[in-house]
């Protein structure tokens, strides 16, 4: 198989969950949906075609919010620069540790940096707590909007890093029932975020890579995405 020799050094993990009608999502479950529209049988002519038609809230699975998902007049994610989009990738594995209520704070990321290193400006910091497992059953995973999260002085911190962005494998880095300081944060500084990672697991602490490929609507405020993890042989 002929591979692309600037990738050769790669694994490629795909760390986006697929659309669904049945997966979690922050408001109740009727925000996306996938219909046949025209199917082969419909088409008189020799080539058959099936054309589907897909209805959806942008802020769903694997997805992006840029800065005015929050910020009257921040960027959208149609203007996100790719220098920004493909990054070196941090992760923080707190799954040992994770639950419902947990919630990351200035201590794990000073653990963590004793331990790797100083987070590096142009990072992309991911936050890996394992709550991805329940995605598959979306009452658990939603629970109550009740997920692991991060604190503010936490998504202050990796700002004062001069990170690019922030995701997770949760709904979200704030918890239902806040005052959304880590959005407040980070889209205030024009820094994007990902939420419903997959497959966090299958990425080292430092020296991997990630893509960041939302879908390019343009004024869209959230947007789904590909979410590429490159990680290194
Ligand atoms: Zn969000």
């Amino acid at each position: 198989m002929l591979k692309l020799n600037a990738l050769k050094d790669y694994t490629l993990i795909d760390l986006t969950h697929p659309l669904s009608i049945d997966m979690p999502q922050w408001e109740t479950n009727d925000g996306f949906s996938l219909n046949v529209e025209y199917d082969y049988s419909d088409c008189p002519e020799a080539v058959k075609f099936r054309t589907q038609k897909m209805q959806t809230r942008l802020g769903v699975g694997t997805h992006i919010d840029g800065p005015a998902h929050c910020i009257a007049g921040g960027m959208t994610v149609d203007e996100l620069p790719l220098t920004s989009l493909i990054s070196p990738c941090v992760v923080i594995h707190i799954a040992a540790k994770a639950h419902a209520h947990y919630v990351l704070s200035v201590d794990d990321i000073h653990t963590f940096e004793a331990e790797h290193g100083v987070i590096a400006a142009g990072s992309f910091v991911m936050i890996a707590t394992g709550w991805s497992r329940w995605w598959s059953q979306a009452d658990k995973y939603r629970n109550n909007l009740q997920f692991p999260s991060v604190s503010a002085e936490a998504a202050a911190l990796l700002l004062a890093r001069n990170v690019v962005g922030l995701g997770i494998d949760t709904l979200s880095p704030d918890v239902g029932n806040s005052e959304f300081p880590v959005h407040q944060l980070f889209l205030s500084a024009g820094k994007y975020l990902v939420e419903n990672i997959a497959h966090a697991d299958r990425l080292a602490p430092v020296g991997d890579a990630i893509l960041v490929l939302p879908m390019k609507i343009q004024q869209a405020t959230e947007a789904p995405v590909r979410l590429l993890g490159l990680h290194v042989n």
